[in-house]
């Protein structure tokens, strides 16, 4: 038996993956479709900062 607990994306091929923003420090999932990346493919980076900051 499998526990759902994404019940409001049932379909989404992607994964959660949670990182921590290097520069703000909060958790977040990278794989979100958003503006976080990887900044230098190396540096998590939230959304937010990422169009704060415009580095992508
Ligand atoms: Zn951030």
């Amino acid at each position: 038996m499998m526990i759902v607990q994404n019940k409001n994306n049932e379909n989404s091929k992607k994964k959660v993956k949670i990182e921590t923003c290097y520069l703000c420090g909060i958790e977040f999932d990278i794989n979100a479709d958003d503006a976080s990346h990887y900044h230098n493919g190396e540096y998590p980076m939230c959304s937010y900062c990422s169009e704060a900051y415009g580095f992508y």
